[in-house]
């Protein structure tokens, strides 16, 4: 998916061959095997990755994920994603990503200490604040990152905030990072919803995925007058055509761990989910869910790409011709990193950055980026998809650096 999408940037840019041949393999790929001790005795050893795709316009930047089908070849691509979205975001970062083939819901909280504590031992030559910086990202969190963190400044003998971003408030984290991807894809919403369905109010939302990205979307969405009918997580969802209370979901969620407990509504399935006659579809779960088999029978007229690659290229050319409006990841999801800069900024200044200043300094910056891709978009790239122009601007100004850095 990552090299179509890149085939089709390349082509569009009228850009050398040679270019694409660069940005389609990571600068650097590490793969390391970990060794921890069981809670049994036993031993048990996991394989991970860290793939760092390019460096152009800094230093890589990217979030780690674990989960039991992670696959080197998707760490390269969602390390390729996050050099175009930290592009797109006018960020002065590179991208990243690394991953652990892990079920980390079967590790106690011990081994799963052990496990990242030994990942950043093992990649603690290639990371730094001025190197590479981590990040969360699917079955990661703010707990991880204190462990990387502390693991990192043991063996460097140094007090190491700047090495990842999204850590607890007490070791240098804002607050603000745990909302920010969600408030970020609810702002897409309420941008594209103004320009191309006259406003957000009332207007019908479904949404996969209640992790950390589909949970604040909804909060955001509901607050600002949305009506969420439908909610899912990875054992399914709920519906209600009246519309949902999130804050009572929420809840559901945190005591019984799954939202198909919300007593009122229907249960329904992912893929029923994903069918919804809504306005506003947000896939915030896992790649590939909208693919050339269902994307035929999608109804929402808006897709905001809250996950990584949901929509796969072929359903991209089918919802295109259907005229349903796809905000790609690059710039939907963009809220995490962009409050992750911030984060990282104040780390190494060593001063702080209030809450509220920083959600408002996010705001305007997603609002600048998509006005700005509309416009370029309805300028100049009608007869392309939206992912198309996004993916113009960023590769666009990865291979401007490049070039002015002799790379090319
Ligand atoms: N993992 C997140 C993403 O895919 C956040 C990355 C970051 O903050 O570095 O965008």
């Amino acid at each position: 998916m990552a090299v179509q999408q890149l085939r089709k940037a390349v082509d569009t840019l009228g850009l050398e061959e040679e270019v694409f041949h660069i940005l389609r393999h990571p600068e650097r790929l590490i793969q390391v095997r970990i060794n921890i001790r069981l809670r049994d005795g036993r031993r048990a050893t996991f394989l991970g990755w860290r793939s760092q795709h390019n460096s152009a316009l800094g230093p890589y930047k990217g979030g780690v994920r674990y989960h039991p089908n992670v696959t080197v070849g998707e760490v390269v691509a969602l390390s390729m994603w996050m050099t175009w979205k930290n592009a797109l975001a006018g960020l002065p970062y590179g991208g990243a990503k690394g991953g652990i083939r892990v079920n980390p819901r079967v590790l106690s909280r011990e081994e799963l200490e052990e496990l990242s504590r030994k990942y950043i031992v093992a990649l603690m030559n290639d990371i730094g604040e001025e190197r590479d910086i981590l990040a969360p990202d699917v079955y990661t969190d703010q707990q991880v990152m204190a462990w990387f963190v502390d693991a990192y400044s043991l063996a460097k003998g140094i007090p190491a905030w700047g090495i990842t971003t999204s850590k607890p408030s007490e070791l240098g984290g804002l607050r603000a990072r745990v909302v920010s991807t969600g408030y970020g894809v609810a702002l897409c919403c309420r941008i594209f919803a103004d320009r191309f369905l006259g406003g957000l109010e009332d207007r019908t939302v479904a949404i996969q995925g209640f992790g950390n990205v589909g949970r604040h979307a909804a909060l955001y969405l509901s607050k600002w007058g949305a009506k969420i009918v439908a909610v899912s997580d990875s054992r399914g969802g709920v519906y209600d055509e009246k519309g949902l209370n999130i804050e009572d979901l929420v809840k559901v969620k945190e005591t019984r761990g799954s939202v198909i407990h919300y007593d009122k509504g229907r249960v329904i399935t992912n893929e029923e989910l994903l069918l919804l006659d809504v306005d506003i579809l947000v896939p915030a779960a896992i790649e590939n869910v909208i693919n050339e088999s269902n994307a035929p029978k999608v109804k929402a007229k808006i897709i905001v790409e809250g996950a990584n690659g949901p929509v796969t290229p072929g359903a991209d050319d089918v919802l295109r011709r259907k005229e349903v409006i796809v905000v790609p990841d690059i710039l939907a999801n963009s809220g995490g990193v962009i409050m992750s800069w911030i984060e990282w900024c104040s780390n190494r200044m060593g001063c702080w950055v209030e809450e509220e200043e920083a959600m408002k300094r996010l705001e305007r910056r997603m609002t600048n980026v998509a006005k700005q891709l509309i416009d370029l978009w309805e300028r100049r790239y009608g007869d392309k998809d939206l992912r198309t122009v996004a993916y113009v601007v960023a590769v666009d100004r990865v291979v401007r650096a490049m070039k002015l850095r002799g790379w090319i």
